[in-house]
Parts: structure tokens; sequence; C-alpha cells
């Protein structure tokens, strides 16, 4: 039985893209589905002067696809506000306060309050500020803070913006959002950690050579990249989502799977990630950005033409690192991450490479190769999800020949329907107070100390880019990397290209 959670949504940025994609039609599958339903009322703020009915058409537009009825529409927008508003006019903060005061009566919200940020991250210090000086917080309810990502710049500017928003919400009534964490699989790497002892029996360094993370996009920069260039792949997705997903592959088994203990244990696992030097920077991480290229039919343009970036950028478009993890269970093991844009398909896999047996009984007496192919558990995240093992077989008929063999397991279309979105699985934790799949400060501030050497190394140097051609798996020093280690990516969606003759060697 789904809950009819109480609460007054106050949105700031409410007539932004992610309120429209993502935040709109989280709430109305969750209207849907009686997580709120009577007692529920948003109120949308921006800039623009909108009226309600304005707002509610376009909050109408944004559930288009999930095909509502007109009953189904109706009863959803009517409970969508809109409050006109400039987050640096502290009067406008009252008529805010005035409204929220109204809708909790009028919807018996029992002083329920999420406020969610959905603006650029410099306006975050000054709402929270208002939020507590012009009393929008309540006594009575919870007052929770939704928050997007960027959190910061590096570490300095993270601590500047936690301090600020910390003097007006302590860190338990803060979520900061990391919408990776709300991926079914990324949560399934907890069920088959800890869920299976024939992988938690093995999952250390005695038995993993090493791991795998691809974080693969096929697409460019889109709009995006004004905002892009300023940030780049390492501080948009290895200092957040990458990092979290080491973090829950490497951290230990929490005495109990509750918030405080797993998040006790992702801390630890962070903190155990090997901060390097200059020198270890140039020897583990590499970058690189895209230039033309082209995939089959597809040609695309390199990311310097793309709208919004400078002529001459050496913003990467791509990072691949190796990051150490220095405890007692991943001692030598290396974890190999890698993301970039306009790569040869989009897809985020995990990929634990076992080591192999000790020696090849099977070989040839005198043939000096030992080596049987690895066993590899794979977590597909997207687009595709689930899970799939190698094992070595026997090739069927004479002789005694090894063979790979993949059990392979995808969820199916209908499951994948079925099952909420990130968006809207995180705003219902909010809702319940669960602040599990969030990023607590900890962990941001670990990250970006892990993150900030990195880029102060680069800042340095200028490298030779472009140096991928868009439609491949990166530069050539992201396999290099592994190489000189004895390893290789597992995941090669390029070779089935390259071997159909659509893509470039
Ligand atoms: P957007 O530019 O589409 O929307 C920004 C909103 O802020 C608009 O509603 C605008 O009216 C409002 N705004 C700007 N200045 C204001 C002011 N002075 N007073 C009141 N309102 C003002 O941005 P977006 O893409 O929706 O992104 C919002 C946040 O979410 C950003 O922090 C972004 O990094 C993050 N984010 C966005 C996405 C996405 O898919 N769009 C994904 C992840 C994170």
């Amino acid at each position: 039985m789904s809950q009819d959670n109480k609460a007054l949504f106050i949105i700031f940025g409410g007539t932004g893209d992610l309120a429209k994609r993502k935040l709109y039609p989280s709430l109305f599958r969750l209207f849907r589905k009686g997580n709120i339903n009577k007692h529920f009322a948003v109120i949308g703020t921006a800039r623009r002067e909108w009226s309600d009915d304005y707002f509610r058409e376009i909050v109408a537009e944004s559930i288009e696809t999930l095909h509502p009825t007109k009953q189904e529409i109706n009863d959803f927008t009517s409970h969508f506000y809109y409050q006109s508003h400039n987050v640096n006019d502290t009067e406008e903060y009252q008529v805010l306060g005035t409204l929220a005061n109204r809708l909790d009566e009028e919807y018996q919200l029992d002083g329920n309050r999420l406020f969610y940020l959905a603006m650029a991250p410099r306006f975050f210090g000054t709402i929270s500020k208002h939020i507590k000086s012009e009393q929008i917080m309540t006594e009575t309810g919870f007052s929770r803070l939704i928050i997007e990502k960027p959190f910061g710049t590096d570490y300095q500017t993270a601590e500047q913006l936690n301090h600020e928003i910390g003097a007006a919400f302590k860190e338990e009534q803060i979520f900061r959002i990391d919408h990776y964490l709300g991926k079914e699989m990324v949560q399934n790497i907890s069920a088959v950690r800890f869920g299976n002892n024939i992988f938690e029996s093995l999952w250390n360094h005695k038995y993993i050579e090493s791991v795998q993370i691809t974080l693969a996009e096929s697409l460019g920069v889109e709009e995006r990249g004004g905002y892009y260039d300023q940030s780049g792949a390492l501080k948009d997705m290895v200092q957040n989502h990458i990092l979290q997903v080491v973090s829950l592959l490497a951290m230990e088994p929490p005495t109990i799977f509750s918030e405080e203990a797993i998040r006790t244990e992702k801390i630890n696992a962070l903190k155990s990630v090997r901060i390097y030097d200059e020198q270890a920077v140039k020897e583990s991480v590499v970058r690189g950005q895209y230039g033309q290229g082209s995939l089959g039919d597809h040609s695309f343009s390199s990311y310097r033409d793309e709208p919004g970036v400078e002529e001459n950028s050496q913003t990467e478009t791509f990072v691949a690192a190796k990051f150490m993890i220095d405890n007692f269970r991943w001692a030598g093991v290396p974890f190999y991450v890698r993301t970039g844009k306009r790569l040869t398909e989009k897809g985020t896999r995990i990929n634990i490479v076992f080591k192999s047996t000790p020696i090849n009984v099977f070989r040839e007496e005198n043939d000096t190769n030992t080596n049987l192919p690895e066993n590899i558990l794979t977590i597909y995240i997207q687009p595709t999800e689930g899970f799939s093992l190698t094992l070595n077989g026997k090739e069927i008929g004479d002789g005694f020949n090894i063979d790979p063999v993949k059990l392979d397991y995808r969820h199916s279309q209908e499951n994948l329907d079925n099952s909420p979105e990130a968006y809207e699985k995180l705003i219902l934790d909010c809702l319940k107070g669960d602040a599990t799949n969030f990023t607590h400060w900890d962990e941001v501030a670990t990250s970006w100390k892990i993150v900030d050497i990195i880029r102060h190394t680069w800042d340095k140097e200028t490298e030779q880019i472009p140096n991928y051609p868009a439609g491949s798996m990166g530069p050539k020093c992201a396999f290099d990397l592994l190489e000189k280690e004895g390893h290789k990516w597992v995941w090669e969606p390029d070779t089935w290209y390259k071997n159909k003759g659509q893509l470039k060697d």
C-alpha cells in the first residue's frame, strides 16, 4: 500500500529544463501511484511572470509522454501554483512564505516542506539563507533541501557552499542529488555483493584482477556547450557519479543495510582511495577531447565546433584513470574508470575481472601459454539493465578445447517500463527522510580532494588535443593506460564497428 505523503514542494527554477524534463514527470508518477495524493501542493518559482493557469499548462505538457487521462491531468495540475520570484530579492520571499502558509492550511500539509533548488549553484547560498531568515522553514513539520550537482567546482568552493547552506539547514536536512544513485542497477551493486556469498567471498585482491567502470555517452555536448566547457568530464562525471560507483563497489559490508551504516562504509572506502601527487597523476590519469569523426553513415563535428565552446578549448570530454584503494581488501587491485562524450555507444557498465586459474591444465604439453580467459562479472547499468558472468566451458565435440560462455540476464522491457525512474525514487526517498541514496558532505569533500590534484596537474600543461575522433572509444592513451600493466578494457564496442568497416582504426 502506498502512503499519501504530505508535503509542499517549493521548486526554485520551476520554469527550467530540469523541472520540466524530470521533476514534474516524476511527481506525476508518484501521484499516479498514490505516493502523493490529496495532501500535496507544488509552488514553482522563477523570474518569469507566469499565471497559475499557464504554469499548469506547462506541467500538463511535461507529462504528455506518460499518457495521462484528462481527469488525471486536471487532478494533478490543480495542485500546482506559480510565484514569480527573483531569488536575490528579500521581499519576494515574504510573498512566497505567505503563499506557502496558505497552501499548507488548504491541503493540510502539517508544515512539511521540501525545497528543490533546480537552479545554478551560485544561487544555492542566497536561497538557503532567505528560506531561513524569512521563516519559510516551519517549526512543525520537516524542512528538507534537495540540491543539484555540481556541488562546488573544487574542494574550497564546495566547502564554502556547504558552509552557506549549513547556516540554514542541518546536514540531515540536506539531500544532495546524484541521480546515478537512483538507478536500479547501481542500487543492485549492493544486492549482488551482499546477497551472494559466491561473489562477496571472492570480492578482494586475492581473486580480483581489476575492476573496470565505463560511463560512455554517444552524444556530444548538445546545447550544454557553454556549461560543459567550464566543467569538463573530470568535474562533470568523475568527482560525483564515478567515485560514487567506486565507493559502492569497494566498501566493506555494512553491519545492517541502514543509511548510517552504508554511509560510514562508503566514506571509509572513499578515504582509502589513494590521493596522487603530480607524478602519479601523469602516470595514472589521461584525458581527451573529441575531434571530427564518423561512425557508419553519421559524421560528427569536433568538440571545438560545438555551440558555446571556445575555439581553442582545452576542456576534456574524456577521462580515463586508474584509482588505487589502499586498504586490506583492495591492495594492488586497479580500479580503471573511463567516461567520455561522443564515444561509440552509450553505455554504463561495470566489469569485475577475476584472476585466471593458476595454471591452464588443458594446454598442449609444450605450450607456454598458461592463461585461460578470465571470469568476468558484468553489471549493466544502462541502457540495458542486468548481469552477465563469463565461465570457461568445454567446446562441444572432439578434443578438449575451452570455450568461454556467457550467462546473461537482462531485465525485460516490460520490467524496465514499470520500474520507477531515478528522480522519482529519489524524491520519494527524500519525502520519507531516507538519505541513503544521496551524497553526504563527507563524501563530496573526499571526492573533491581526490579530483583536485588531477585538475591542478592538468592546468599546468597543455594537451595535444583533439586526440580522439568522435565515434571511437577514446584516445590511444586510454588503452595504453591498461596495456602497460598487462590489462585491457573488457568492453570494446568499437571493435565491432571496426570489424564491419564502419569505424576507422
Ligand atoms: P535552466 O537554465 O533550464 O533553469 C534555470 C531556472 O532558474 C529557470 O527556471 C530560471 O528562470 C531560474 N532563474 C535563473 N535566475 C533566477 C533568479 N535570479 N531568480 C529566480 N529564478 C531564476 O537550468 P536546468 O537545466 O533546469 O538546471 C538546473 C540545475 O540542475 C543546475 O544546477 C544544473 O546543473 C542541474 N542539473 C540539470 C540537469 C538537466 O538535465 N537539465 C541535469 C543534472 C543537473
